[in-house]
């Protein structure tokens, strides 16, 4: 991966983001078209392409993602009231950036946890 991928470009410092955080490991950034007062994604360094070939893959690297998005969290002051943590993972899931990420988001009540029922 690399050039033809968006996250890897961020990573690599080829393309600006609002960094909130980084680790050896991972890095945190605002979203680009934020959902929620709080939308902070969290990702690995590393371009795996979702969250199952992450976990499958290299499971302390998911960890170190999950370890961030708390720390975001916390920075964020989003351990009281609560938060999601979210990660689109393919075409039912709505992926639409293939290097894996999770979505932390906060700030507000985040309603119904989809737009409606589908069972
Ligand atoms: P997905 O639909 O893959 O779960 O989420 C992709 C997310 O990436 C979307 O929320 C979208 O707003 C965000 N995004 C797309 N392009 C950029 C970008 O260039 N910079 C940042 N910071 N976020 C982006
Ligand atoms: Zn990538």
């Amino acid at each position: 991966m690399g050039s033809d991928c968006l996250f890897c470009r961020i990573v690599a410092g080829e393309i600006p983001a609002t960094v909130v955080r980084e680790t050896e490991t991972t890095l945190a950034f605002r979203d680009i078209d934020p959902k929620a007062p709080v939308h902070v994604l969290v990702i690995p360094k590393e371009h795996y392409a979702d969250v199952a070939t992450l976990a499958q893959g290299d499971p302390a690297l998911a960890a170190d993602v999950l370890a961030t998005s708390a720390a975001v969290a916390e920075d964020e002051g989003l351990l009281g009231d609560g938060f999601r943590l979210m990660f689109n993972t393919g075409v039912y899931g709505g992926q639409e950036v293939f290097h894996v990420h999770a979505h932390l988001l906060g700030g507000a009540p985040l309603g119904p946890m989809l737009a409606r029922n589908l069972a």
